[in-house]
């Protein structure tokens, strides 16, 4: 077994890849950055500024694949013989590219969902009887956060991997699924929303009567100072790799944040050492994490971080498709009618409508979809879902205190495209506290996340240096595509 593999792979599937010429023990159709980490080798970047980076915090990933530059890491999957080797950010453009030569294929629904999570699966299940249903999911696989988890969530009687099998084989012809397809927006076209997607380099448009946003939600960003050095890892991206890769995320492992217990029964189940440090100020290290020196000045040895913070509802796909937002439970939330839409047409359910257990957001999405039905004159009974929601009321978020004084703000990343506190901070210190020339002169919000995760912690700032409310922070409206697209796809379009 390689260093951190939790248990014996497929034995058939053993291939050999080269990462900086050295041979290493990687499987068939595993993810490039998993086969690494197994091997114990957590710095796979550097960003423009110099920054080491690892595949499991923020910002791209970047690599060179048999002498071609600028691929992705996180979305390749190993092959025999592969050689990979370090490349900095560059020129690198995150970009979903299509191939223009294909032509645009187009799909006709009754309901478009985005997102394929619990939300997006109970909404497809309440539909699927009388509406034709496009479910759109960015990953390879449906279930969303709960999928990734090991353990029985409360509400369902048996573990996620299961329930999300046995929910969607219960999904009919009326419905097609679309993994590994991102959805780039809500526009409207007449009658219908037009919800262009692309799978591999294929555009796809989809074109329905009503859409629902079951987009989910993303880590909150913990300001420490090196909080992006390889070896620090996001809670998602630390489920993913043990839950579905069975690889560690290391030997001995810290738990920095609010709620360490989103992943300490997972530690637990296979047995990996952790400790809980509830203040970290540094992470430190050559190539990867060594130590973890929290505010008290006490130096913890681990050789991984991972972060089990809040999550936040994940805004953009909300203010691109014209929702408005409202600061409630201490983040951001879209602005929804009784029947949970931003606006005539669009639908929210899940944890993009606010932050609750995986059944609440499973209920969420029924509800949502029972509202549909009975918009299209069919019976449905929303009210039963609505009752049982009422049992699980969004959970607060209590503020975080930015130590200024306390932290080297050049350290600490506010965004994974290079733009750190201290940028931020001396542009809000001059008097400008409004975010979007903030995002014009500091590039917060500009790049690869477009936002979604490093919105919320400009926003933080602004209120902590000067005094204004959260809720009256104007945030930036996403702009679509909610991906870079390359411009051959519009001259596709005409
Ligand atoms: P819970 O928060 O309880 O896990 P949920 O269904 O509300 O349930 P997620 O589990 O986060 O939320 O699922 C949301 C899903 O939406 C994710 O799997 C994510 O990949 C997908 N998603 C988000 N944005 C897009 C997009 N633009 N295109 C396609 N899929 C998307």
């Amino acid at each position: 077994m390689r260093p951190l593999d939790l248990y014996e792979k497929d034995a058939s599937k053993k291939v050999t890849i080269y990462f900086e010429g050295k041979a290493l023990e990687a499987y068939e159709g595993e993810k490039l950055p998993v086969a690494l980490l197994a091997n114990g080798i957590y710095w796979i970047t550097t960003s423009l500024q110099g920054r080491k980076r690892g595949a499991f915090t923020f910002g791209p990933l970047p690599v060179v694949i048999n002498g071609i530059k600028n691929i992705d890491g996180r979305k390749t999957l190993v092959k025999d013989g592969m050689r990979i080797e370090r490349q900095n950010y560059g020129e690198f453009q995150e970009a979903v590219e299509i191939d223009g030569s294909k032509g645009v294929l187009r799909e006709v629904v009754d309901v478009a969902i985005i997102g394929g999570g619990i939300a997006g699966i109970g909404a497809t299940l309440e539909l699927q009887e009388y509406l034709t249903v496009a479910l759109i999911e960015e990953r390879g696989w449906l279930g969303g956060l709960m999928s990734l988890r090991s353990t029985i969530q409360e509400g369902f009687d048996e573990e996620p991997k299961k329930v999300i099998e046995e929910l969607t084989s219960q999904f009919n012809e009326n419905v097609k699924v679309f993994k590994g397809t991102i959805a780039l927006g809500v526009f409207d076209e007449g009658e219908y929303f037009l919800v262009p997607v692309v799978k591999k380099d294929q555009l796809i448009e989809i074109m329905a009567k009503r859409v629902v946003l079951a987009t989910g939600a993303v880590e909150n960003i913990l300001l420490f100072e090196n909080n992006e050095f390889p070896g620090v890892f996001r809670l998602d991206f630390a489920l993913e790799v043990i839950n579905k890769w069975g690889v560690a995320p290391g030997k001995r492992v810290a738990v920095v944040g609010r709620k360490p217990e989103r992943i300490i029964p997972e530690l637990e189940k296979w047995n990996i050492e952790y400790i809980v440090v509830p203040n970290p100020k540094r992470v430190e290290g050559e190539e990867k994490v060594e130590r973890l020196i929290d505010t008290n000045g006490n130096v913890y040895e681990v050789d991984a971080v991972i972060v089990s913070d809040y999550r936040l509802p994940d805004i953009n796909p909300i203010t691109q498709a014209g929702g408005k937002l409202k600061f409630k439970w201490g983040y951001y939330v879209p602005v929804l009618d009784e029947q949970n839409r931003i606006r005539e047409g669009i639908y929210v359910a899940g944890s993009a409508a606010g932050i609750k257990p995986h059944y609440a957001n499973f209920l969420e999405g029924r509800l949502v979809g029972a509202y549909i039905l009975r918009e299209f004159g069919y019976e449905a009974t929303p009210a039963v879902y609505k009752e049982k929601l009422e049992e699980y009321e969004p959970e607060p978020m209590p503020m975080q205190r930015i130590e200024f004084k306390d932290m080297n703000l050049e350290d600490v990343q506010i965004c994974g495209c290079d733009v750190n506190l201290k940028k931020v901070d001396d542009v809000v210190k001059k008097g400008i506290t409004d975010l979007q020339i903030v995002k014009r002169l500091t590039h917060l919000a500009m790049g690869f996340c477009q936002g979604r995760f490093c919105l919320f912690n400009g926003a933080l700032l602004v209120s902590q240096r000067t005094g204004i409310d959260m809720g009256k922070i104007d945030l930036p409206v996403a702009r679509p595509p909610l991906k870079n697209v390359r411009m051959k796809v519009t001259a596709v379009r005409e």
